[in-house]
């Protein structure tokens, strides 16, 4: 550790942890999209923009697991957010959550601007990935529709049960049947969907999502070929028959179905943008003043502003804030008075 670390270490520590805006974080990645990303943020196109950057990574403690890595959020000062929790994970993600997970924050938040259809692929669920990939974290992850094409269209699990030969023939063949067993949803703005680890997944072309995420960057890709990926990385570099076990083979009901969909935009003051069993995993609340402010209370959060602008006050003082901010709240900003003609989305990790 150099002189310049222990003193910047030192600056943390006495002035605790502030609210901070996020710039965009935005990896490349293997399929299209971005542009409504850059729209959504108000940031200009990158000169450099390749047509491939379809993520925003949301204070990002997680990194890419191929691709050339990155995706960690970077603070303004220069701390990368990981080093920035350990230094102080009480200010940052409160006591009982750093009791119970010390500096680890349990989240992953993403935009996501899908340019193309995205590969059936999976996630799979904490006990796999504690049995067979070395990590504590599975991958259940939620949707929360920002913007959609008309028509646009998400699946989520198998129609019907597949069994284990037929789900390795789908996978041999690599064509339109992987797509065509799973279930199709028709998404507009204002919906939310959860999708349990271990349920195949795909998110149709032209959708902003706002992404919540166990903080892996794990996944099956059951859908390899036309995206070009190695099939190493396709199968988590497992052995295949060994991966395609982490995929539930359905079926998924439509009564389950529904019940893993939410209006998040119906929500007037506060309240769950998300079904409740998601809750284990992660926490994402709608705050929209309707005629008188709305306090909530401390908690660590990726606060992302969806539509309108206005205000937030706090202990640290008065923020700005409009459509298309993001913002990293630390527990020590304490409760947050949200006012204006503003909707935010406080993301946040499971209740310690
Ligand atoms: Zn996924």
């Amino acid at each position: 550790m150099t002189s310049t670390d222990i003193a910047s270490d030192t600056e943390l520590a006495a002035g605790g942890p502030v609210i901070a805006h996020l710039a965009p974080n935005i990896p490349r990645r293997f399929y299209r999209g971005g542009e409504r990303i850059f729209a959504f943020r108000s940031a200009a196109t990158p000169g450099d923009f390749d047509g491939r950057r379809p993520e925003d990574w949301l204070g990002s403690t997680a990194r890419l697991f191929a691709e050339g890595g990155g995706g960690v959020t970077t603070l303004a000062d220069g701390t990368e957010l990981p080093d920035a929790l350990a230094a102080d994970p009480v200010g940052w993600l409160g006591a009982a959550h750093a009791a119970r997970f010390g500096g680890d924050p349990n989240l992953l938040t993403k935009l996501l601007d899908s340019g193309e259809r995205l590969p059936v692929h999976s996630h799979p669920s904490r006990d796999f990935a504690k049995a067979h990939l070395d990590c504590d974290h599975g991958k259940t992850e939620a949707w929360i529709v920002l913007a959609a094409e008309p028509g646009a269209t998400v699946w989520v699990g198998f129609r019907d049960e597949l069994g284990e030969d037929e789900l390795a023939e789908l996978v041999d063949a690599q064509d339109e049947r992987l797509l065509e067993a799973c279930n199709p949803i028709s998404v507009s703005a204002g919906d939310a969907v959860l999708v349990p680890a271990g349920q195949p997944h795909a998110i149709g072309e032209g959708v902003l999502v706002l992404e919540l995420q166990e903080p892996t960057d794990f996944s099956v890709m059951l859908e390899h070929e036309r995206f070009g990926l190695e099939l190493d990385h396709a199968f988590l570099g497992l052995d295949r028959p060994l991966a395609l076990r982490s995929v539930d083979h359905g079926p998924l009901s439509a009564e389950r179905i529904a019940s893993l969909r939410t209006r998040w935009a119906d929500v007037e003051g506060q309240g769950p943008a998300l079904p409740d069993e998601g809750s284990e995993y992660f926490r994402a609340e709608v705050v929209r003043p309707v005629g008188a402010p709305v306090t909530v209370d401390a908690a660590y959060a990726v606060v992302v502003a969806v539509a309108g602008r206005g205000a937030i006050d706090s202990a640290q003082g008065s923020l700005a804030v409009a459509a298309g901010d993001v913002l990293l709240v630390p527990h020590a900003a304490g409760p947050l008075t949200v006012s204006g003609d503003v909707t935010l989305i406080r993301c946040m990790p499971p209740a310690p």
